[in-house]
Parts: structure tokens; sequence; C-alpha cells
């Protein structure tokens, strides 16, 4: 076994692997961009080694640098991770050449999954079933037409080189498909430098199966059972689960079969993914390899109780696989969730700022947390803007479920935007729930995803204003036992004014609706009336925001965390976001960012939202600010028309600045 490794990668994946390389007694070297120092993978590492700025092609994916890294530091291998350089063939070879071990497949198994159109050719002769469409060379616009009328549309249009979900176009109907093709071609050369493409049926309805395989060195394949990825938004997963549901053993079998054979078809070793695309009735074709550890592989060390970077690392080193297919053995049902910085409101539109309040849920046996930040780090705008995975594991598929909801209704984070709300209405919703799974399944049921958000109801408003005001008593005590005169009137905290009557008002906003709590003070509580209602109310806040409320007798449990102007109340599964209105400075701060045209404070504009000439809706997001290490969204305040950008991308605009030119449409 390795005495030394480095792991060429960032984020929750580099710390995933250095824990696995730690329990097993090997030293780790971590690599990290200048924007990246304080970086979690940093602080868990062994050594690290600085490779270059932030941007990710001046230090993630530069080749001789973390070659260099590695031989300065000793490693004798390489894990590349997912993404940058983990399926990159030049980085394979040069660890070849510079004799370290590169904890991966061989070059050439890479090579033959590089390309969509070489790895259906292969499959082909492997006998592995493929999507019905052409996969050749000939590349001319009115030949691909031909074959596209030939296989019946729709028909999908894919880059040869393409990943991520980038590369693709639906073509529904004949007429548009040389546009679709151009269109296709040019973001397929300038993505992926290659413009090659491949014309294939569009499966309607379509499931997202795939296959864990391992290979060793000895000749050894085995699958570790299947993934379901069919929750998808714009071809990307969002949740994943094993083993999929309503897999029969049959079908099982035979798709492992299926992704042995393509396995062996390329000699492959190591970790691998065998994508396959799955009619509702359970047929299913080769779609592609990916020849490296995915993102969702949790999912399956839940249910088979291993750990596959230890198999990675094993099989490397040389060992044969730790295990036969006989001996292997799904156990219950686990589920994947990402958890992003962006907001789902905006159109999934990422996130970046500090995490001024990240509380995870507590990691049990049913819950673990796959991590690349904590409290106080930075999502930045250099990277993929993933805070989190969170995977759960029961013994069946409706207990796992139950935990997913407990632990998203758990997770809090504060300072960037995210979609733990949005995912526990995925969670919930009941087409997810009753396993109604293909890729379809978010943009089919956005009505129940996307709700039109209510008014905020009264006790959200009545647990901000008591956090304030235990706050404030806090606050006040502290100070008076540093104070010269501890018995001051004006220490108190139970609303004593000089000729006035003890109340007073607490203004918060939500969108446009504004609330005024008006607080009485009670010899041990408060009194707070909103809307018509009043309750007493009392509570124990602690310093991590965890607030014990009594409402009139009914006990909750809330957490609320001030930030930059913001209430950010956490109860009962859901998270409100309130701006505390100053009544002194009725503009207020941060919830005046939404709707105007104007800056709500200084900042540089990182984003234009949409072209200048655009017909939008009201709330279309128009122009993103970034301010207090905040993102602010610059929304249209009704239907209309953008007349011009005021700014571009980049430049600084002052408080006040009118950034937009909108004409709203006539009534
Ligand atoms: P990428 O390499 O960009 O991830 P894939 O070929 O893996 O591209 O496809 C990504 C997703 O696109 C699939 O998970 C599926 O949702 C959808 N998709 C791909 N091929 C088809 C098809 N022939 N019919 C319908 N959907 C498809």
């Amino acid at each position: 076994m390795f005495e030394k490794i480095l792991i060429a990668n960032r984020g929750e994946i580099a710390c995933r692997v250095i824990k696995t390389a730690r329990r097993m007694g090997i030293k780790t070297v971590a690599v990290y961009s200048e924007a990246d120092a304080n970086a979690r993978h940093v602080r868990l590492a062994d050594e690290a080694v600085l490779i270059g700025p932030a941007a990710a092609r001046e230090s993630y994916l530069v080749v001789e640098r973390i070659i260099a890294a590695a031989k300065a530091t000793g490693a004798q291998a390489i894990h590349p991770g997912y993404g940058f350089l983990s399926e990159n063939e030049d980085f394979c070879e040069a660890c070849e050449r510079e004799g370290l071990v590169f904890i991966g497949p061989p070059v050439s198994a890479i090579r033959a999954m590089g390309s969509k159109s070489e790895a259906k050719k292969l499959m082909e002769g492997a006998g592995v079933p493929l999507t019905p469409g052409y996969h050749g060379d000939d590349q001319d616009p009115d030949f691909l037409h031909r074959q596209a009328d030939a296989i019946g549309y729709p028909v999908l249009i894919k880059a040869a080189a393409g990943g991520g979900g980038k590369g693709m176009r639906l073509v529904e109907k004949g007429e548009d498909f040389i546009a679709a093709l151009a269109s296709c071609k040019r973001e397929a050369a300038s993505s992926f430098g290659d413009d090659h493409v491949l014309v294939e049926k569009y499966i309607l309805r379509p499931r997202h199966i795939e296959i864990q395989v391992f290979g060793d060195t000895h000749g050894n394949v085995v699958y570790l059972f299947e993934r379901d990825c069919s929750v998808q938004r714009r071809h990307q997963k969002v949740l994943e689960e094993a083993p999929a549901p309503r897999m029969t053993p049959e079908r099982r079998a035979a798709m492992g079969k299926a992704a042995v054979e393509a396995a062996k078809a390329v000699g492959y070793v190591g970790a691998g993914t065998v994508e396959f695309i799955a009619n509702q009735d359970g047929s299913f074709y080769f779609m592609e390899m990916n020849t490296r550890l995915q993102v969702e592989h949790p999912v399956t060390e839940m249910i088979t109780g291993l750990d596959l970077v230890e198999w990675q690392l094993r099989v490397a080193s040389g060992e044969p696989l730790p295990l036969a297919q006989e001996q292997l053995q799904i156990r219950g049902h686990a589920l994947e969730a990402r958890i992003y910085a962006e907001d789902p409101a905006k159109g999934f539109l990422p996130s970046t700022g500090k995490l001024v309040h990240l509380a995870p849920p507590a990691e049990s046996l049913h819950v673990r947390v796959d991590t690349g930040v904590e409290e106080c780090d930075e999502i930045s705008p250099h990277y993929d803007p993933m805070i989190a995975k969170l995977i759960v594991w029961d013994v069946n598929r409706d207990r796992a479920l139950a935990r997913m909801l407990q632990a998203l209704a758990d997770y809090r984070v504060v300072g960037v935007a995210n979609n733990i709300d949005f995912l526990s209405r995925l969670t919930a919703c009941p087409a997810f729930a009753n396993a109604d799974l293909d890729t379809g399944l978010i943009e089919r049921e956005k009505d129940y995803l996307f709700p039109q958000e209510a008014a905020v109801p009264a006790e959200v408003f009545f647990i901000a204003a008591l956090a304030e005001l235990l706050r404030e008593s806090e606050f006040a005590g502290k100070h008076a036992r540093r104070d010269s005169h501890p018995a001051s009137p004006w220490h108190e905290r139970d609303g004593w004014r000089l000729n006035a009557t003890a109340q007073r008002v607490l203004l918060f906003r939500w969108q446009e609706q504004e609330a005024a709590v008006t607080v009485s003070y009670l010899p041990d509580a408060y009194r707070l009336s909103f809307n018509g209602r009043s309750v007493t109310a009392r509570g124990e806040l602690n310093p991590r925001g965890l607030l014990r409320v009594d409402l009139d007798g009914k006990r909750l449990d809330a957490t609320v965390i001030a930030a930059a102007g913001r209430r950010h109340v956490f109860v009962q599964g859901h998270a409100w976001v309130l701006a505390a209105v100053d009544p002194l400075h009725h503009t207020g701060e941060g919830g005046g960012a939404e709707g105007g045209l104007v800056a709500p404070m200084p900042g540089k504009v990182i984003a234009l939202a949409a072209a200048e000439g655009a017909t939008v809706e009201k709330g279309a997001p128009l122009l993103i600010l970034e301010a207090m290490k905040m993102e602010h969204t610059i929304t249209a305040p009704a239907a209309g028309t953008i007349k011009a950008f005021r700014f571009s991308v980049g430049d600084q605009v002052g408080d006040g600045a009118e950034l937009v030119e909108f004409e709203p449409a006539a009534a």
C-alpha cells in the first residue's frame, strides 16, 4: 500500500479521499489555489502545496504543477477526484511517465470512453444495448438530417466530447434540425474544442440508471449495483438513490452484466460508472461510461457497507478486488441530495458569499454529510458552488425519505442562497415519494416545487421579534455587568422609558409584506401583537441562534440568525428570510435589494441576467450585484422591456446608482 498520496482536487471530494486515506494510515498531500489557502481540504491534509492562482485553468488544471507537487512531497500516487483532471488522458500519461500511480483506469480506457461516439462503437462490438441513433464519422449536415428523419423525432443531438449536461440539443421536428445542429456544434467547439456530434432517438420519460463497476489489475470486474439519478434539472443530477425503485433482480443482473461487459471491453481498472437510459418499461440502453469516482458514489457505499475510495487505493496499489460478485449485497436504501449555493426561485442562479452560519444535521449511522466547507468559509465564484452532499440511509425507501426530510429540516445555511427548501419540497413531492421517476420530474412538478409563496405566518414574525428582544436583553445584561453603574435604569431592557408607556414596535419585511409587531413588556415575558393577534412569548436564545420558544404555552424550537440586516428564521422545516427594518431609515437595508432598479448599496456588477432589448415578466432577474459579500438580484418591477444596462459586468457601482433603464409594459 502507498505511504503517501497527493489529491489533485479540492472541496468535498478532496476531504472525502483524505478521510479514507487517514483511516488507512496513508499520508496525504493537498494542492490548492490562492483562493483556497484556508480551505477545509488544506486544513485536513498532512501537507499542502500551493499550485497557482484562483482560476482552475491556472491551478487545478495545470498538469505540470500537480506532478511537480507530487514529486516535491514524495507522494507515490495521485487521486484525481472527479472533474478537473480526472478524465484527462494527458494527465494520466504524465503520471505514468513520471513514475506516479494514477488512481484510476489506464489511459487507454479513458481514451476509449472519452468520446460518446467512439464509446458507442465499442459497446456495439461488446453486445451492449445502445440508444438507436447515428454515431458514425460523417458530419455532413444534410446526411445527419436524413439520419434524424430515419430515427424519427424527437431526436437529441449530442456533442461527442460533451459532458456535464452541456452540448445537447433536443429537436422536436425535421425543420428545426439544421439550426439546432449548427448551434450544438458551436457550443461543442467552444466548450470542448471538438464539434463532432452524434444523433440519438430522444427517449420519452426516461430514467437515468447507472451501474457502479470496479475492476482490478488481475482481470476481475464486478458491479456494485445501480443508482437511480433520474431527478435532474437541465440534465444535471439533483437527487440520487440506490437501489433504483422497482428494479427487479433479473433486470439488475442484466444491467450489471452489460456494465461488466462494457468495462471488460476497454480493459477497465478501478472505479467506473456505466450510465444507461431506461424506458419506463425497463428496457435500457448504454449512454456513456464515466471513468472515475462519481459525485453520487456515497449512496452505493451506504447500501453495500463498503468504502469505494479504499477499494480504489487497494486496486491502484495492485491488490485484487476485496470481494467477488457473489459476496456483494444490498442492504436498505440510500438517498443523496446535493446542497448547492444557488437560488431555485431565480432559475438556480449560483450564489457566492461567506457562510456566516452553517449548521449541518448531526452525522450518525443514518446521516452522512460530505462537505468541503465549514462556517465562515466562502463559496467563491471560482468553483462549483456545492456546499455539501447530504446522504441518508435506512432499511427501506420510505424510511430513508423520512430521514432525508428531517435532515434537510435540520440543515441551516446563512450567507448564500441555497436549495435546501427546494430539496425538501422535492423529497416530499408525491411523484418522488411514489417513485414515479423520470428525468422530466422537476419540470412536470414545477407548480408543487415552486409554489407562489404565501404570506409569512404570524408565528414567524413573533419568533423573529422574540429573538430580537432576547438578544437585546442579553446584550444589555452584558453591558451592565461591565458598567460602573450596574443598577442604572438605562440598562434595563423592559421597555422602560422616561415619560413613555412600555410599548414599542419592531418592523420586519418579507417581499412586499411589512409586519409591525407591537411589544409590551410583562414581568417575565413579552406580549406580542401583530395583525390583530396577540400572544405571550418567552424563550431562551443560545449564542448559536437556537431559540426555545413558548408562544401562549405552545413550545417550538427554532433558529434565528441575524446577518446583514436580515433575520433568517428556521422553524418547522422551513427557512424564512426577513428584512429587519429600522424605522428611522425607512428605505431599510436587506429587503430593499429586490425589485428596485437602483443599487441598494455600493457593489460590483457580477452578471447581467437578461439581454438588452428583452421583454421580461415581473420579477425576472435583470442584473446581479455583489455587495457586502452577498449577491443581490435586481429584478424587473413589472412586466416590461430592458431599454439599456447602465453598467457592464465588473463595474463598481455607487449606492443608489441607476442600474437599468427599464420601460414597464403598457397596462
Ligand atoms: P453528459 O455527459 O453531458 O452527462 P449524458 O449523455 O450522460 O450527457 O446525458 C445526460 C442526461 O441527458 C441523461 O441523464 C438524460 O437525462 C438525458 N439524455 C441523454 N440521452 C438521452 C436520450 N437519448 N433521450 C432522452 N434523454 C437523454
